[in-house]
Formats: structure tokens, sequence, C-alpha cells
């Protein structure tokens, strides 16, 4: 039986995987997100193989040097943020989970300062205050106690996330899969995958090269990439490109002590004391992964625009160090994780949502590709919310009990703009 039938929402409801005994997995992906989840399903005792295009993991998105570790407290939908807070509690014990097994990254749960540089900054800031979150998760301070927290002084307060910090993204994706390799995950690289197709069996993917492989349940964890098969084309996911500088560290930025977040955010120095990363640009519907002399620029020129301290003309971009990613966002800010739904027939099926549910007529199931998963718009806070996104989507895999609420389980399903649509009877195209 399915654990998490809920006949209320039938066209939200999560469909577990078919299979006997050990399932074999295709994870497509060499990001966080495949990383995350590749572990959970590993832990259940699936066969995993990763399918990555790039001759190493940690790549793209997941590259950066240093990436800052925090919940997006701030937005107008309470799910998103109580989604947050939950993945954020659950990444901060896989972190530990990742030191004790003694798996080699760099590190700092040093705190994550949010300033309150303008009016709206500050707007945003108090509404997250008056949500009186415990103060081990946020806390509001003044620009006394707030320079005290970060180590160098600011021209405001603002709020502050003690149990936030930074971490080598490159460095631990890396490492943690060569961790798994160790517990039986076979990690394919230079094989891209071009194709996916359907068969009695299961699933079969192409790669570039035009070789074929079989498996079980295949999990599509392969970040701005993700919509370019046709089963998932319709999905409403959209790249990000940013670029993040790395810059030198100097006589007062060494003394930086927490992440420092502005309309843009600067790290503690790494763990040489040598550099630290200072971003990052958003540039929506571009995939170009060229260096930008102006994105460089433009890296330094936020943090003197908004804190215009003296200490901020130490920082240096001329060295034009910098990586660039391409995120994978969705316009409602939260991921999304679970089934791949079948826009044609789910389209079709509920082309009366609205009528259906007034005349409180039956309404079918939602139809998904079977056993084809997915794991995607990991936005700017992939850090955050990629391990609880792994573990849901082991849990649903394998029928277990979902580890999220249930709403917010429907906020992160991958039909939910089109069901918003249906269910006020607007047509879907
Ligand atoms: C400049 C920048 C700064 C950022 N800063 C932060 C930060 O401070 N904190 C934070 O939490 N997040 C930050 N993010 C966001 C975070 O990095 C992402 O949310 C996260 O890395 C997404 O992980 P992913 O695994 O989904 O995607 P990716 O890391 O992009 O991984 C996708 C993988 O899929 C593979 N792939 C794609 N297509 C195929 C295919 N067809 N076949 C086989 N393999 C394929 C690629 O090789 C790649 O390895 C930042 C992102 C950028 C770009």
């Amino acid at each position: 039986a399915n654990h998490n039938v809920n006949v209320q929402t039938p066209w939200y409801l999560p469909q577990p995987a078919t299979f006997n005994n050990q399932p074999d997995i295709a994870v497509i992906g060499g990001g966080i997100a495949s990383l995350f989840t590749a572990l959970s399903l590993l832990n259940r005792g699936a066969k995993v193989t990763l399918y990555c295009e790039d001759e190493q993991p940690a790549l793209n998105a997941s590259g950066n040097k240093q990436g800052a570790f925090y919940p997006q407290l701030s937005d107008d939908d309470l799910c998103n943020i109580r989604f947050y807070i939950h993945a954020f509690a659950y990444a901060h014990q896989r972190l530990h989970w990742a030191i004790k097994q003694r798996i080699e990254f760099e590190h700092e749960f040093c705190g994550v300062a949010l300033c309150a540089y303008d009016d709206k900054s500050s707007l945003k800031l108090k509404k997250i205050f008056s949500y009186q979150w415990p103060t081990n998760l946020y806390r509001q301070l003044n620009q006394t106690e707030l320079s005290q927290s970060v180590g160098l002084p600011l021209p405001c307060g603002g709020g502050f996330i003690p149990q936030g910090g930074w971490l080598a993204p490159r460095q631990f994706v890396q490492n943690t899969f060569a961790h798994l390799q160790q517990s039986g995950l076979i990690v394919k690289t230079q094989q891209k995958v071009t194709a996916l197709l359907q068969t009695d069996k299961g699933w079969r993917l192409t790669n570039q090269q035009g070789e074929i492989f079989n498996h079980d349940i295949v999990v599509l964890a392969n970040g701005h990439k993700l919509n370019q098969f046709p089963q998932t084309e319709r999905l409403p996911l959209y790249p990000v490109r940013g670029q993040v500088s790395q810059i030198p560290t100097s006589e007062n930025l060494v003394k930086l002590k927490s992440v420092l977040c502005y309309d843009g955010y600067l790290t503690p120095a790494n763990q040489a004391k040598t550099s630290h990363c200072i971003g990052a640009s958003h540039v929506r519907d571009s995939e170009d992964r060229r260096f930008s002399d102006q994105e460089q620029q433009e890296n330094q020129l936020k943090i003197r625009r908004n804190l215009a301290m003296d200490w901020t003309k130490e920082i240096d971009t001329t060295g034009n160090q910098a990586l660039i990613g391409i995120r994978s966002a969705v316009r409602d800010r939260i991921p999304m994780v679970g089934n791949v739904p079948n826009f044609v027939q789910q389209v079709e099926d509920y082309k009366n949502l609205f009528n259906l549910r007034r005349r409180k007529q039956s309404i079918k199931n939602a139809v998904n590709f079977d056993n084809l998963y997915l794991v995607a718009a990991l936005g700017s806070r992939g850090l955050t919310s990629a391990p609880l996104l792994g573990e849901t989507l082991a849990s649903l895999i394998y029928n277990e009990p979902l580890p999220i609420s249930e709403d917010i389980i429907h906020c992160l399903s991958a039909n939910r703009s089109w069901i918003r649509k249906l269910l006020k009877g607007t047509p879907v195209k």
C-alpha cells in the first residue's frame, strides 16, 4: 500500500517506485542534489549509478570554493520558509555525519549576518523577526551587536543566523562522492545522457556516445539541464547564470568572522587565510559560462554601495579570479522533488478540475512517468536544501513515510504550477 495516500488531493499524490528486492537506480547529475540523493538511496541498499556529463562531479553550480549555508527565511509564502527551516536543520545533521566520516571539506559554522542596508532589506528582516523564531535560528541585532558578530564595523544592524556558515561545495561534493564510491556507488563521468526511453522493465538511457544502459529507476538531478528531455520539457525551470569572484584577503578582511550578506555575500577567509568569495551575479535565462568583466566589477561595487565602510575598499576583484555556474530556478522559489509528471496526460485529465471539485465528482490520481523522479530547481540555496530533498526522494521511492509535512510536499510537487491554474479553472496549454 502507498503510505502517502491522500484522497483530498489526488493531483499531488506522491507515487513510490515499483521494483523487486534491490532496485538498480540511475542518478543523472554530479552536483550536490545528486550527491545527497545517491547517499539516501545507498543507505537503503539500492544499487546506484551516477551519470555525469563532465570529467568530474561538481563542475557546474556546485563547483564553488566557498558557499553560504543558511535557510531562506524571507519569503511571502510561509510554506517556503518552513521548508527551508526543516531543510537547514536536516542539512546540519548531514554535514555532521560527513565530518564524522572524516570526509575532508573546508567549512565553518560561523554564523551568517544579514545586513539591513536599506529600507527594503530592513523591512524584510523586520518581517522575519515578527515570526519570533527561536533565537538559535534567528536573532535581530543592532549595529553594534552585528558589527561585533562579524568582526568588522558595519553601517547598520540586521539579522543573525548563528547556526549558519559556509562550506567548500566543490571539495565537499567531490570528496563525498569518493566516499560513497567506497560503499558501492558507481560513478560514470563524461557520460552525457541524451535520451530516456521507458521500457517494460524500467528505463533505457542513451549517452552521447550512443551507448545504452538499462535501469529500474531513474532520478534526474542534472541542474539547469533537467528540462532538456521530452519528458521534462514542460517544467517551468529556467537557468540563472552566476559569477562568484575570489579575492585575496587583506589587513581588515581577514577579521571577518561570519558570512556577510547584503545585496550579495562575502565569506570569511578560507582555511589557508588567503582568499574570500564574493558574489554573486544573477543573470536570468543565461547559460553562458564565460567570464564577465562587468559582473566581476559588480561583485566589488555592490558591497561598497550597500555598506560603504572604509574596509570595503580593500575588496579587490581585479585579479579576475572567478567561478561561473548556472543555477536552475522556478518562479515560486522552492525546489521540486518527487515524480516526473506526465504533462500531456495531467492537463487532459484535469482540464475540468475546477468543475469536478465544485460538483464533488471523483478525481483521478495524477499520472506520472513510472519510476522516473526528479530533484530540481535548487536555485540559490542548494547547499541547504539538497540533503532533505535527497532523503525525501529516497523515502518516496521506497514507499516510506515522507520526512516533510504534507502541505510542504505539495509545494514541492513538480506539477504545482499547472495544478494551481487548473484548480482555479484557468486552462493550461
Ligand atoms: C555563482 C553561484 C553562487 C552560489 N552561491 C551559493 C551559496 O552561497 N549557497 C548556496 O546554498 N547555494 C549557492 N548557489 C546555488 C547552488 O550552488 C545550487 O543550488 C546547487 O549547486 C545546485 O546543485 P545541482 O546538483 O542541482 O546542480 P549542479 O551542481 O549544476 O549539477 C548538475 C550536474 O548535472 C550534470 N549533468 C547535466 N546534464 C547532464 C546530462 N544530460 N547527463 C549527465 N550529466 C548531466 C552536470 O555535469 C552537473 O554535474 C550558487 C550558485 C552559483 C552559480
